[in-house]
């Protein structure tokens, strides 16, 4: 076996990076020649299309049936002019990834092939798809599931050396209108954040018309070389190295961080981005993260629903690059113990439709009172629903990862920075000392400075899960493999309802004779007050933290199963409930897939690690045994004496030892399997797993670990950390 690895190193040691692939030298040249853009559409639309088109794009209204009819037969001639013969609704079901199903422009006119695609296609179609997760809704309603075209996210065409398909971002709803993936639910955030938005933005600016999210997301990811993977059932199977002694150099040197990257790696990034470029994402940074194989890139930030659409894109791209590098990239939140785990960090904002940033503060006090309501306005958020939000980042992979001492913790905080932090406590106790930048008018209402709000960006803390970063929040506890929207969905949720509750309290205060700023500034100040045990500045990897944490009052919730329950508490489903964004019964649908994720991922996980000790490491474990027995026997043979022999029985008796420690352990762990069988999935399963399963398996990791280290390198028949991470 270990034959094997030596014969993988040797193919990686002689692999050269790939020939690049032609491409113009500028990015202005190929970029977003893939998508049905505006340009595109004023090509292949009429004016009046055209303009149809985009104003109910902009106002987030239906496209009419004829509309829709002119616009597919413009895509129709676009796409197959570029050489597309499928188009496919794309979408994002349940399962957390994309999905599609080809259907060619085809239509058969008597026995004549004719290319065909009409506005029911672009609109409509009925993929069946009754195999994904849908948390038992189509079970007890309708059966049939629905896509429906998302004009808003631009169709784009998937091209592989052989075929191009034309894709349609879709959402997914039940006959019955249930949501089944996560672009309609997010679509209804959007509007409803808009809307509440809209409404505070009016306190100050009668202008604004609209409100719209925007999010960059940063992609971190680990690359190894394709034949250690193949060599690995569990990296296979499940993208995780469930065994692997921790190498003598991880991350300690730090050496990897911005370093400069590999020849075979930037040539499969350099690719990547090209693939990125012509589809129109708009990708900027890549650079070498902390941990050795580990690499980011980030776009520069769009419309938070072209963004998520645009990062599950360049998952499945950048999957496919790797690939044709022999490279397998890895998106799992932890695929290495004892090094960094991966995340996927969302920058969030609003911009009014003038282009201003709302967090962005600017110089006049009047436009400082305006970011700071929003700004105040999402703290007070996280602090009422900071369940939710751990809630809805909780899964098999992040548990590793989060509360680990380099990733945010799972305890939900947020991270202001110095200057905000003293704004804010200024606010909520002005102190008597006259100051200088204090605006006269409001000096005048009695009520605490609005200073000018000059950020230091560098200001940074790594180390929290929600951090604000200048112009932007940053939700760094996000998971790299994450498809973005289900975060999203909450945050916007939890804004758009606590801007409607803030817009009902100033606007009460006002009917009762109080000033308008006056009364902003009472409210935001008891917000302050309110949420104040959310606000951590210090350490969050700290041991400290976790006891402020707890005395503060905050969750601390490290494995997913109880985190999950914040999902579907009372104040969740009266939030979504109350927005229109999830009936009860969809939330619990919705709760009910994430717990049924969380089993069957640690079963496999746990399956492949009873299949890897019995038929990789036991083995190998006795075959290096055998070679120190025969040595010794052989001693013995020609007469020497115990002693002579001592480190032999050393090595033996460990390996004895490990082993029977590791065979006893994989069949506790077996048994355990099988009690599990007999519970039904659901919160009660997941909780066996999550407090019996998941630390066996931490156990047994330990034994085949200590194994690892205790056998000749040629008997071991696993790739280990430093090929898997140092060779390329
Ligand atoms: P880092 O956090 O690593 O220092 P940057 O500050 O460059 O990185 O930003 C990270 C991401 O945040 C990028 O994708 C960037 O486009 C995005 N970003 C910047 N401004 C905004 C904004 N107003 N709204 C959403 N995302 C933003
Ligand atoms: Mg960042």
């Amino acid at each position: 076996m270990a034959n094997l690895r030596f014969k993988a190193l040797e193919m990686i040691q002689n692999r050269p990076a790939m020939a690049p692939v032609s491409h113009p030298n500028r990015v202005s040249e190929m970029f977003g020649e893939n998508v049905f853009t505006q340009e595109v559409m004023k090509q292949y639309l009429t004016k009046d299309v055209f303009k149809a088109l985009q104003s109910a794009i902009d106002h987030g209204t239906t496209v009419g049936r004829d509309i829709a009819e002119s616009v597919a037969n413009g895509m129709k001639a676009w796409a197959i002019e570029k050489g597309s013969t499928h188009y496919t609704h794309w979408f994002q079901p349940l399962t957390g990834l994309t999905a599609e199903k080809h259907d060619a422009f085809l239509k058969m006119e008597g026995s004549k092939a004719v290319e065909a695609f009409s506005g029911d296609n672009l609109v409509q179609q009925e993929p069946d798809a009754s195999s994904l997760p849908s948390g038992g809704i189509r079970n007890t309603f309708e059966a049939r599931g629905y896509t429906a075209w998302d004009p808003s996210s631009p169709a784009f065409i998937f091209e592989t050396p052989y075929g191009k398909t034309l894709c349609i971002p879709t959402i997914f709803v039940s006959y019955t209108g249930e949501s089944l993936d996560y672009k309609a639910p997010l679509l209804k955030t959007i509007e409803v954040l808009n809307k509440a938005a809209v409404d505070v933005c009016h306190l100050f600016d009668r202008s604004v018309k609209r409100v719209t999210p925007t999010l960059g997301i940063e992609q971190e990811y680990f690359l190894i070389d394709r034949a250690w993977s193949d060599l690995r059932p569990d990296l296979t199977m499940c993208g995780r190295a469930v065994i692997g002694a921790p190498p003598a150099r991880g991350q300690q040197l730090e050496d990897h961080y911005f370093g400069s990257i590999p020849d075979r790696v930037f040539a499969c990034m350099k690719e990547f981005e090209i693939e990125c470029f012509r589809v129109g994402i708009p990708l900027t940074t890549r650079h070498n993260e902390v941990a050795p194989g580990q690499f980011e890139c980030a776009p520069i930030f769009e419309e938070l629903n072209v963004a998520v659409d645009h990062n599950l894109l360049l998952m499945d791209l950048l999957d496919r690059v790797a690939r044709k590098h022999n490279f397998r990239v890895l998106l799992h939140e932890k695929p290495f113990a004892f090094i960094n785990g991966s995340g996927k960090h969302n920058n969030w904002s609003i911009a009014t439709d003038a282009g201003k940033n709302l967090l962005s503060p600017g110089n006049a006090p009047k436009d400082n009172l305006q970011f700071l309501t929003f700004f105040i306005n999402i703290i007070k958020a996280l602090h009422v629903h900071a369940d939710l939000m751990r809630a809805v980042i909780a899964s098999a992979a992040n548990d590793h990862r989060l509360g680990a001492n380099e990733a945010p913790p799972a305890i939900i905080s947020a991270f202001i920075g110095t200057q905000l932090s003293k704004i804010l406590d200024e606010l909520e106790r002005p102190s008597r000392k006259k100051n200088a930048d204090m605006p006269k008018n409001y000096v005048r209402l009695g009520i605490p400075k609005v200073p000018e709000i000059l950020l230091d960006n560098t200001d940074r803390n790594r180390t929290s899960p929600f951090a604000f970063t200048g112009n932007k929040f940053e939700f760094r506890a996000v998971g790299s493999s994450a498809n973005s929207a289900g975060p999203m969905i909450v945050l916007n949720a939890i804004v758009a309802n606590q801007l409607i509750e803030f817009k009902k309290t100033v606007d009460r205060k006002v009917l009762r004779g109080k000033k308008k700023e006056t009364a902003i500034l009472e409210v935001l100040k008891d917000y302050v007050k309110e949420s104040k045990a959310i606000r951590f500045e210090g350490n969050g990897y700290s041991r400290e933290w976790e006891e402020e944490a707890a005395r503060r009052g905050l969750s601390n919730i490290k494995q997913t199963p109880r985190a999950l329950d914040a999902y579907v508490s009372q104040q969740s489903l009266d939030l979504f409930a109350n927005l229109g964004i999830f009936k009860h019964h969809e939330l619990h649908a919705r709760h009910e897939i994430r717990v049924e994720q969380y089993v069957k991922k640690i079963e496999i996980e746990a399956r492949i690690m009873e299949e890897m000790l019995t038929n990789q490491v036991i083995p190998a474990a006795i075959s290096f045994q055998n070679v120190v027995l025969s040595n010794i026997n052989a001693m013995k043979g020609v007469g020497l004496e115990g002693h002579a022999f001592e480190a032999q029985m050393h090595i033996v008796r460990n390996i004895a030892d490990e082993m029977e420690k590791a065979h006893t352990n994989v069949h506790k762990l077996q048994g355990m399997l099988r009690t599990t069988d007999e519970i039904p999935v659901g919160r009660d399963k997941a909780i066996y797993i999550g407090d019996n399963i998941v630390p066996l398996m931490a156990e047994i990791r330990l034994s085949a670990d200590a194994l690892e280290c205790l056998i000749a390198d040629d008997h071991w028949p696993l790739p280990k950390y430093r090929e898997m991470l140092f060779s390329k």
